[in-house]
């Protein structure tokens, strides 16, 4: 690596690809995240019910997806928004890995709920408004769980790793690096994607990255469009928000695709993961499914 990034992120030195420190691959279950294979989370915004996670989290494994993602505990910018089922939300999300046999990933908002999130969670999500909350990620680290780490909506590049050093220093290598989109001057879109950043953070950290079209683009029918960004800019992983009544959601509706459109993003997606290398199980997936 160039001696310029050395010195630019020389505070999150153990999060660099180095002579000594190749590329972090992570294990949750029998799945591989930062090796050959582009691993897919997807999910619902938020735990609603029963029924709302275990439509969706069938349906998105037959289309090829290895990890549910769902918010028990959100994180929401306004104080009169659904604030999540918490511990309810919580066994929902058990008893859907019992019946699918995804791994989950969910998010946890407060230092003090990490041990019971972490007994739930196969990865522990921090969110974009916590990544500079450096209490939650001492005790994220200290929960020894694999930690999806998203990258604050004002944050740098070197920001973002510097959280992720504080997760490391605290004796957890088990980090992956989310892009998200960044707060610009653009509007017509929620945030905007730094596709560039997923570029530069795979040409310096042995980190795994992951992109997220959802909160990226804000509105489903961009989603298929910045997750192919990813793809080609050598994410290892997406996570997407996927909903089977987005009109109906609790949270991010907008944004969330329909079962539908899930199959087709996944669909989509293989020959462009094929053109950067990546294996992916979708094929198999949708034999599997009889499609
Ligand atoms: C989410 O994943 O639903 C979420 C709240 O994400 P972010 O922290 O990126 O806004
Ligand atoms: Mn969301």
């Amino acid at each position: 690596m160039r001696d310029r990034w050395q010195q630019q992120f020389a505070d999150a030195p153990d999060c660099l690809i180095g002579p000594k420190r190749p590329r972090t691959v992570l294990h949750v279950l029998d799945i591989e995240i930062g090796g050959d294979e582009f691993v897919t989370m997807a999910g619902p915004c938020s735990v609603e019910t029963e029924r709302q996670l275990l439509v969706t989290a069938e349906r998105v494994r037959q289309a090829g997806a290895q990890i549910l993602r769902g918010g028990a505990f959100k994180p929401r910018s306004s104080p009169y928004s659904f604030q999540g089922l918490g511990i309810e939300g919580l066994r929902m999300l058990a008893h859907a890995r019992e019946a699918t046999g995804l791994a989950i990933v969910t998010e946890v908002v407060s230092e003090a709920d990490v041990p019971l999130v972490a007994e739930y969670a196969d990865i522990l999500q921090i969110g974009s408004r916590n990544m500079e909350n450096y209490a939650l990620l001492e005790a994220a680290a200290q929960s020894r769980r694999p930690i999806l780490l998203k990258r604050g909506m004002v944050a740098t590049v070197g920001d973002l790793l510097r959280s992720a050093q504080c997760i490391l220093s605290h004796g957890n290598p088990k980090v992956m690096l989310c892009e998200r989109g960044i707060r610009g001057f653009e509007t017509a879109t929620r945030n905007t994607l730094d596709a560039g950043a997923i570029v530069l953070l795979k040409q310096v950290s042995c980190l795994p990255v992951i992109v997220d079209p959802s909160h990226a683009a804000g509105y489903r029918d961009l989603v298929s469009g910045y997750a192919r960004v990813g793809v080609a800019a050598g994410a290892d992983g997406m996570i997407v928000e996927v909903h089977p009544e987005p009109e109906q959601a609790w949270s991010d509706g907008g944004q969330s695709l329909t079962l539908e459109q899930f199959d087709a993003l996944m669909t989509d997606l293989e020959p462009w993961m094929a053109l950067a290398g990546r294996r992916s199980y979708v094929r198999a997936a949708l034999v599997e499914a009889g499609r």
